[in-house]
């Protein structure tokens, strides 16, 4: 038997409770892993209150990732006692995740956590982690450079957007963290933050163009805050888009791409193959500066995740909720 929070629905809605479930009721794959801990992500919370239609299938162990050790495999990749990370590939979607004392899942979907990593520094970072080191990724490939001028962090005292500021700072880019809280100031400016900008700036109608002010910038919100961003991007700059926070919807025109040189690059940490997730995690484990990480990360018991996750939607969590489930693992 283990430990999990369960998402089920009939015809009358979803429910979701925490319970113990047989180890045979585990889905099918090649790994069995103990997990060490997991985490409450944004993907998360829409499964947990049903505010989006992320589980489709029931019922479902929610939990879009984990980290801990192998225990079994029938993969000659794997062996127990391996120490590996998981994110996306559906997992808490469409096969049973992370949020739970185990997880059977396909050797193909694990990441061999990276040396000088630990287990909890793995989901301290989690999916928002690994998704601001692809943005990060991202604009480097278009040649934006730590000298190119400042770049724009939207969601910034969120989780993708606390890790993306304090990614970009430490490889010396100057950072205008865009945040809806501003009492956030202080905790903004101890990741890197260079300076700070109300999100109401860029949640009004978008114009095609506004006056430039950065080289790039990491966007976690969508809607018109994508748009406004565009419109205020320096010529040939890129904006690396991973989130819809503030929306699906891009009401954007095309006047900074043909106007301005500037590029939109999508980011999707889910189906991202192997090189550039194993290239993330290693740069992650080199670069993450570990106190700013401890200032960002709250731990969140097992017992109070599924209470928690309508106030993650509302916006109020700072940074990134820690999920131990079994700590001693490490
Ligand atoms: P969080 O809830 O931790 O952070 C989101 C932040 O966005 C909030 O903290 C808030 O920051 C800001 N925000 C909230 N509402 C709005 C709004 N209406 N307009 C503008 N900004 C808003 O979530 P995560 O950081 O975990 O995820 C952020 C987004 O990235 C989500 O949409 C998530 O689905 C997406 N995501 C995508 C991935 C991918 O593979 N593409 C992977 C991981 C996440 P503040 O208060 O500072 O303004």
């Amino acid at each position: 038997m283990f430990e999990a929070i369960l998402i089920e629905k009939d015809g009358e809605g979803q429910r979701v409770s925490r319970c113990r479930i047989p180890a045979d009721r585990l889905p099918a794959g090649e790994v069995l892993v103990e997990i060490a801990y997991s985490t409450l992500n944004y993907k998360d919370a829409l499964a947990l209150t049903g505010k989006a239609p992320v589980v489709r299938s029931f019922p479902m162990v929610p939990g879009i990732d984990f980290s801990g050790i192998v225990a079994e495999s029938s993969d000659p990749r794997y062996s127990p006692g391996d120490r590996v990370v998981l994110n996306g590939w559906g997992v808490g979607e469409t096969h049973w995740g992370g949020l739970a004392g185990r997880a059977r899942v396909r050797a193909d979907w694990l990441v061999p956590l990276p040396e000088g990593m630990s287990l909890r520094h793995a989901m301290a970072l989690g999916t928002a982690g690994y998704t601001a080191m692809l943005c990060v990724m991202a604009l480097e490939r278009n040649g934006v450079r730590p000298g190119s001028g400042e770049v724009a962090v939207t969601g910034a005292a969120g989780g993708v957007g606390s890790i993306a500021t304090a990614l970009l700072a430490g490889r010396g880019y100057s950072v205008a963290a865009v945040t809806g809280r501003m009492e956030e100031a202080e905790f903004l400016k101890s990741l890197g933050a260079s300076s700070l900008v109300d999100r109401a700036d860029l949640s009004g109608k978008p114009r095609p163009l506004a006056r430039e002010r950065w080289a790039g910038a990491i966007d976690v919100a969508g809607g018109s805050v994508l748009a406004n961003l565009l419109s205020m991007i320096r010529y040939g700059g890129t904006v690396a888009a991973c989130g819809l926070a503030a929306g699906l919807d891009l009401p954007a025109n095309v006047a900074p791409f043909i106007l301005r040189g500037v590029s939109l690059v999508g980011v999707d940490s889910v189906m991202c193959p192997q090189e550039p997730r194993r290239e993330a995690w290693r740069r992650l484990t080199a670069e993450m500066d570990r106190d700013k990480l401890e200032a960002l990360t709250v731990e969140l018991p097992f017992s109070e995740v599924i209470e928690t996750a309508p106030k993650f939607l509302a916006g109020q969590v700072r940074g990134r909720l820690l999920v131990p489930i079994a700590p001693d693992l490490e």
